[in-house]
């Protein structure tokens, strides 16, 4: 019989639970650089090596943890590394890490007040920390979801449920009602297209406007669609601005957007999901600047605040609109003081919700604004060297601005244009992504294919700037030499 057999006892829990905060420890200070950024297993590598069936009887813990090392280590495209600089580089904290494993242990579900008074309470209030930490209005009340696709979901079915409450009932079909009509720029992330997709409005229902020559959304061409589409008997419901666009970081003009969504009557709502954390620093709040009019807004703590995926802090300035979307009360469900608490179950389509505030309190005390404040110009100091080099470069040339932590460039060797531009370059993002050292990703632009630095994890240094810039020049020698 093996020690414990899956229910373990303190002395158990304590041996093992030392060995992994051990190897955690070690991990977060350095240890992650003995690891390829990007996983170089391939497909179903790790599966082939894992059994087609669970244990019949508990396994010793020292065998499942060699096995960690073994089978699951090397499948691990590492986030939590300095070299992770593709899509948007992120950091799980000390801090954050050890608030997760204390909301595992508490393991307690926040679907009512009081099912665990603290995590409703908790989570209103480093919501409200935050909220004042970015200069928001007061009357916007937030809450956490798991992701900012999520979160933009529920904000436009709150939207529905504004325009036509209706539909609560009723549902959409077999109705006579205009089709919806949902406007974001081109350069939004496509978690807004496929909000519509879940929501009924179909993919024509979202309208790509077009972007300015610095990837924002132009917002005449906005005024135009909605016009044009209410003139051709569709129903406007919402706009979406985004501050931090997923390619480039680009910011849209909010304060004319939310003029706009004003004069027509729009839902607005912004996705600052990335940037968002940035308007900590008080030279950068400018990229909030007219979110104050938003109906809805989001910006992930598990991007670039520190804290491990998953956590979205979605606020809105009309919570009872959020309520009469989604809240939905069985007999179970209800509690002595049902309506006069805040029940969170009442804002979303989840129920069980899980402890994610605690986490984020740890990361927020632990850093603190200024700490905050300070991680945060650094990663953008480091994308500007990067961005210098760039723009001093005979070779490489920058793509689009460069207003946060990301740059978007692309290699220019004499002589290639189109296609065979975009292949080189694709080339040599697998050149520095084969390295192991350093994991950039790419994205499309107007000018054809763009790679991408992000910067956004703690342990990244100005030395692992540097290398990425070897990489880059080494990669841009070999391939030309071909
Ligand atoms: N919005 C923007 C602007 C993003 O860049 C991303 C992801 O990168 C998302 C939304 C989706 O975030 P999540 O993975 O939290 O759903």
């Amino acid at each position: 019989m093996v020690e414990g057999s899956g229910h373990w006892d303190a002395a158990l829990f304590r041996r093992e639970g030392h060995r992994m905060v051990e190897w955690i420890a070690e991990y977060l200070d350095g240890g992650n650089r003995d690891h390829p950024v990007l996983s170089r297993v391939k497909p179903g590598e790790v599966s082939g090596i894992l059994p087609r069936l669970m244990p019949d009887t508990a396994e010793d813990p020292e065998i499942v943890w060699q096995d960690f090392l073994e089978i699951i280590l090397p499948g691990v495209t590492h986030w939590n590394h300095p070299g992770f600089m593709a899509y948007f580089g992120i950091t799980g904290s000390g801090p954050g890490v050890l608030g997760e494993m204390l909301s595992a242990a508490l393991d307690v579900n926040g679907m009512l007040w009081r099912t665990c008074p603290s995590a409703t309470e908790l989570e209103l209030t480093v919501l409200d920390w935050m909220r004042r930490g970015l200069e928001l209005p007061e009357d916007f009340f937030g809450f956490l979801t798991d992701t900012a696709s999520i979160s933009s979901l529920l904000a436009l079915a709150a939207a529905r449920e504004k325009a036509d409450p209706e539909i609560r009932h009723g549902g959409m079909t077999g109705r006579d009602i205009d089709p919806f009509r949902i406007y974001a720029s081109d350069q939004a992330h496509s978690s807004i297209a496929k909000a519509c997709l879940t929501l009924g409005f179909g993919l024509d229902g979202f309208r790509a406007v077009p972007h300015d020559a610095d990837y924002r959304m132009d917002p005449e061409a906005l005024a135009h669609m909605v016009a044009a589409d209410r003139a051709a008997g569709f129903r406007p419901l919402a706009v979406v601005a985004t501050v931090g666009t997923t390619s480039t970081t680009s910011v849209d003009p909010v304060a004319t957007i939310a003029e706009l969504c004003a004069a027509e009557g729009l839902w607005f709502h912004v996705d600052a999901a990335y940037a968002g954390s940035a308007a900590f620093c008080p030279e950068s709040r400018w990229c909030l600047d007219g979110c104050e009019r938003a109906d809805s807004f989001v910006f992930n703590p598990h991007k670039w605040l520190f804290t491990p995926i998953d956590a979205s802090a979605l606020y809105t300035r009309h919570p009872e609109i959020f309520k009469r979307a989604f809240s939905l009360v069985p007999e179970y469900l209800t509690t002595p003081v049902s309506g006069q608490v805040v029940d969170l179950m009442d804002y979303g389509v989840q129920l069980g919700r899980r402890f994610r505030a605690l986490k984020l309190w740890w990361v927020l005390r632990c850093f603190g604004l200024e700490g905050v404040r300070e991680r945060i110009r650094r990663h953008i100091a480091m994308a500007h060297t990067i961005a210098d080099w760039i723009e001093a470069s005979p070779d490489f040339e920058r793509l689009a601005p460069t207003p946060f932590s990301v740059v978007c460039f692309r290699a220019r060797p004499r002589g290639l244009e189109g296609e065979e531009l975009d292949r080189f370059n694709m080339d040599l993002l697998e050149h520095v992504n084969a390295s192991g050292e350093i994991f950039l990703s790419h994205t499309r632009l107007d000018d054809g294919i763009s790679l991408r630095v992000a910067i956004g994890n703690l342990a990244t240094v100005e030395s692992d700037v540097e290398r990425c810039r070897e990489l880059l020049t080494e990669g841009l020698a070999c391939l030309s030499d071909r």
